[in-house]
């Protein structure tokens, strides 16, 4: 039998494609042969962060348009994949502002832990996977030592792609300056309590 190596893991392997049965697993699920799906609960912090964060803002027109963005998202009338997940999680009751928060937790990952999370395909494949694991889409004919169970049902590698991008080339912008303007208030209060500890100069009436 025909055998090669993986160009990610040096595995000998004898599959069709590059990749071993691993890698090649990744692949599909983020885009990219070393990358991992981060789990819900490595995002809880991040999505608490960005939920004070896009509180905070609520009234500010860009927090309006995301929301209303997203709220479009999942109620868009199109008949493709991507749109008929969409239209599942809003069923099965999320929310837009439930989406927004959860692709913000993303980029704020990716911002506060770029090791985690590299600003590439995994960061395109895993903003859309955390949107579409919102909710667990049943799958019927799944059986569990012969009982009906329901699991994950995995979505596509290209839907993952289409909805990451789109999230991408739509939110970007938004999240980078929602984040840059956390670190520009964190930056005023640290100069603020420095300043109140700077230490008073003689006048020159003292000096006299
Ligand atoms: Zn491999």
């Amino acid at each position: 039998m025909h055998t090669k190596v993986c160009p990610s893991c040096r595995h000998i392997h004898s599959r069709l494609g590059p990749w071993c049965s691993r890698c090649g697993r990744a692949v599909s699920n983020t885009g990219h042969a070393k990358g991992r799906l981060i789990r819900k609960g490595t995002l809880r912090p991040h999505r608490k962060f960005t939920s004070g964060l896009l509180a905070q803002h609520r009234e500010h027109r860009s927090v309006k348009a995301a929301v209303s963005w997203c709220g479009k998202l999942l109620a868009s009338a199109r008949e493709d994949d991507v749109s008929r997940e969409l239209r599942r999680l809003r069923d099965q009751g999320v929310s837009p502002i439930e989406v927004l928060e959860t692709i913000g937790a993303v980029y704020a990952l990716a911002h506060f832990d770029p090791h985690s999370l590299p600003d590439d395909q995994r960061f395109t494949f895993n903003v859309a996977n955390a949107v579409f694991r919102l909710r667990p889409s049943y799958s019927r004919d799944t059986s569990i030592n012969g009982d009906r169970g329901y699991r994950y049902e995995r979505q596509k590698t290209t839907m993952k792609r289409d909805l990451g991008m789109t999230i991408r080339s739509t939110l970007g912008v938004f999240f980078r300056q929602l984040i840059e303007r956390y670190e520009a208030d964190q930056e005023n209060e640290r100069q603020l309590l420095s300043d109140l500890r700077a230490p008073l100069q003689p006048t020159s009436k003292d000096t006299a």
